[in-house]
């Protein structure tokens, strides 16, 4: 069973409700909408049939919405896709017009007051570059230095420059509203410079009385980087959004970005995701490339909670073998993760309160006995989570009455989150936790499972641990 989560992004290929539960089936653990492909209808269509999938599985799915953040975009071209010849010229307009290969407009008009010559701006995932050789009132001229294939609503990058829009925009705030309103699970915030981005949509959830959705963070730019630990420290999450940041930063260095952005995330004890072409190959070929294989297994060696497939899923005519492709080569990579030498790095951070000691000393006793599975039976998923940061080598099963919480845990490493009823003693907490526990588990006689819960029940700290031996 694998234990590093899966995220798949939804769009045409996987819309369909057959496909989206077979790739349930195959692992994936969280649904991800991207608000800049989605309108509501879409977004109410995909809710629903997770929704209606979690009930026919019995297995809790957690919901993503992504958003905008303050991205510049192309306007719509008359053609569906226009080439820019290198050396030609092309002008950028304040306001909106006909869009061909000789002139264009975006989505931030501000964007001539703000470019100087020399400026470079970035198309087509970083193919096609575009410099400012001259600065008109309400256009700028812009010389193709390396042309290619560009289309309507393709994110635009301007090097090395943080343009000055605001964070959040209308159509951001509203999908922060409909998400609430539809109890989605995460937020994952686009373009996120410093924490008072974070925060702003942090005082949203306050204002609005939620206090369930949690705020992955997406680290894809130089300002992100630059302003790591202080995003770090009010997020839920941490996302490498190698798409983004390999055009932002040079891309020979994103496996250095990826494991400094990991490593900050298991430092504060966020949730560490990695995200983008990951199985690109797949989206035309039913098979994974030897590269890909490879750098699936890195990302699990890095220590990721989850791993995100975008294109493959949404746009991929292999979207139930990526997922399926994913699962097998996760599996593969935790058999050779040193589970113990993890441990032992992480001794000398553990925090002084009681709920990480006794998730240390729970993971720390799996390993020596060789337990089969810890149960958590957890409120508010804190322990379930604590125990997911130590990494233990078996299976967390996570339970809770809240379904929100359950929801949650699906984004966490080695958790299993299933719901179960809320006990009134510590020996029902011990009954119910060995049942379960041997109901989702292929248990024999001899085998050793770790419940934590709490003592007394109304007490509602996890502060004690019980070593079962089926
Ligand atoms: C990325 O840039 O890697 C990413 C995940 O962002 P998006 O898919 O939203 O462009």
């Amino acid at each position: 069973m694998k234990k590093t989560k899966t995220i798949i992004t939804v769009g045409p290929s996987s819309k369909d409700i057959n496909v989206l539960k077979e790739m349930i089936k195959e692992g994936a653990d969280v649904v991800r909408i991207n608000l800049s492909h989605a309108d509501t209808a879409f977004c109410n269509d995909i809710i629903n049939k997770v929704r209606k999938i979690e009930k026919e599985l019995d297995k809790p799915i957690g919901i993503m919405l992504d958003t905008d953040g303050p991205s510049i975009r192309l306007d719509k071209f008359i053609e569906n896709e226009v080439f820019l010849e290198k050396d030609k010229t092309i002008k950028l307009y304040s306001y909106p017009v006909i869009c061909n290969n000789t002139q264009f407009s975006i989505n931030y008009s501000d964007i001539v007051k703000e470019l100087n010559i020399n400026d470079i701006l970035l198309l087509s995932d970083g193919l096609v570059e575009l410099e400012v050789i001259d600065i008109e009132s309400d256009y700028v001229l812009l010389k193709v230095n390396a042309g290619g294939i560009i289309k309507s609503n393709q994110t635009v990058h301007v090097k090395n420059k943080t343009l000055k829009l605001p964070f959040l925009s209308e159509k951001d705030r509203e999908g922060i509203l409909y998400g609430i309103k539809k109890n989605i699970d995460f937020l994952a915030l686009s373009y996120v410079r410093d924490e008072q981005d974070v925060l702003e949509v942090a005082d949203i959830l306050i204002d609005q009385g939620n206090n369930h959705i949690n705020i992955i963070s997406k680290i894809e730019n130089s300002k992100a980087i630059d302003n790591l630990d202080e995003i770090a420290k009010v997020s839920d999450g941490l996302m490498v959004a190698r798409g983004d940041l390999g055009i932002e930063l040079s891309m020979e260095k994103l496996p250095y970005y990826q494991k400094i952005i990991l490593k900050k995330a298991i430092e504060y004890e966020k949730v560490g995701i990695v995200a983008t072409d990951f199985l690109l190959s797949m989206e035309d070929s039913n098979h994974p490339s030897r590269s890909e294989v490879s750098d699936i297994y890195n990302a699990v060696m890095d220590k990721c909670d989850a791993i995100m497939l975008s294109g493959e899923t949404t746009i991929g005519k292999y979207p139930l073998e990526a997922v399926a492709t994913l699962t097998k080569t996760i599996t593969s990579a935790e058999e050779d993760f040193d589970y113990q030498s993890n441990l032992n790095e992480t001794l000398s951070n553990i925090k002084n309160d009681i709920t990480s000691n006794i998730a240390y000393s729970v993971v720390d006793s799996s390993m020596r006995l060789n337990a089969s599975v810890i149960v958590t039976n957890t409120n508010s998923g804190y322990t379930a989570f604590k125990i997911s940061h130590y990494k233990p080598c078996c299976p967390i099963l996570g339970l809770s009455p809240e379904l929100d919480t359950i929801r949650l845990l699906t984004i966490n490493y080695g958790v299993v989150p299933r719901l179960s009823m809320e006990c009134k003693s510590t020996d029902t907490i011990v009954n119910m936790c060995t049942k379960k526990a041997i109901n989702y588990f292929d248990l024999e006689g001899g085998d050793i499972i770790i419940i934590t819960g709490g003592f007394p029940i109304s007490n509602k700290i996890t502060n004690f641990m019980k070593i079962e031996v089926i």
